[in-house]
C-alpha cells in the first residue's frame, strides 16, 4: 500500500500541474459533493433517487470531494506539512466536541436515571428521551 505522504505529494503535483483557476474547481467540488449525495441517496432505504449505482460508488465519490477539496489547497499555496497541521488542529476540536456530546448526553441519562449507558443503547435513549419531551410539550401523557 503507498505511503499516506506519497500519495498526498503526488496529489500536491498532480494539483499544481492543473490549469483550471480555483474558482472552477471549488465549482467541480460542488458537482462532485451532488454526485456523492446521489450516491448515497440511491444506496439509502429510502429510494430517493431512481439512478443505478454510478462505477465509482459511494467511497469513490468520497475520495472524488477529497481529491478536488486537496487541489484547491494546493493551488491556494498550502503545503503538505500545513495540511497535516491543520487537520491535526481540525481533529482535536471535533474530538473535543464528541467528548463533550458524550459527557452532555451522559448527564441527561444519569439524570434520567438510566444505568444501561453504553454507545450501541445511546441512540435509543436520545429517542426515548426526543419522544418524551415532545409529548411532555404536547401534554401526551406516557
Ligand atoms: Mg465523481
Amino acid at each position: 500500500m503507498p505511503n499516506l505522504n506519497k500519495i498526498f505529494e503526488r496529489h500536491r503535483t498532480a494539483a499544481l500541474a492543473e490549469p483550471k483557476p480555483v474558482e472552477w474547481q471549488c465549482v467541480k467540488m460542488m458537482e462532485e459533493a451532488g454526485e456523492l449525495a446521489a450516491e448515497l441517496l440511491i444506496d439509502s432505504e429510502h429510494k430517493a433517487v431512481h439512478k443505478s449505482p454510478g462505477a465509482d460508488g459511494v467511497k469513490g465519490e468520497v475520495a472524488d470531494v477529497i481529491q478536488v477539496a486537496m487541489c484547491i489547497f494546493y493551488n491556494i499555496g498550502g503545503t503538505t506539512e500545513e495540511f497535516e497541521e491543520i487537520f491535526e488542529q481540525k481533529l482535536l476540536k471535533w474530538e473535543k466536541c464528541i467528548r463533550a456530546r458524550k459527557e452532555r448526553l451522559q448527564k441527561i441519562v444519569e439524570k434520567k436515571r438510566l444505568t444501561f449507558y453504553n454507545n450501541g443503547a445511546l441512540w435509543k435513549i436520545i429517542k426515548i428521551l426526543k419522544l418524551s419531551t415532545r409529548q411532555k410539550n404536547h401534554g401526551i401523557k406516557t
